[in-house]
């Protein structure tokens, strides 16, 4: 499980979607039929390690998931 805050630009590599405060979780794999909100409310690691932000929607299905934890509930 990977640790999970508070969506933060600053974390995200400039001139990317989560920079600009996008959802990249969709962005990224449109595999996925899922929708989006578009707003990031959460920046988190990915399994490869970079940061990835979700909308609530992404939050809420990767915390199902369990692949991040909830928001405030960090280690
Ligand atoms: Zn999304």
């Amino acid at each position: 499980m990977n640790a999970s805050y508070p969506f933060d630009p600053a974390l995200h590599e400039p001139g990317s979607v989560a920079a600009r405060g996008g959802c990249s979780h969709h962005a990224e794999d449109s595999t996925e039929q899922t929708e989006c909100s578009g707003e990031a409310v959460v920046s988190f690691e990915g399994e490869d390690g970079t940061w990835r932000s979700g909308c609530s929607l992404a939050l809420e299905a990767l915390v199902e998931h369990g692949d991040i934890e909830p928001l405030g509930q960090g280690a």
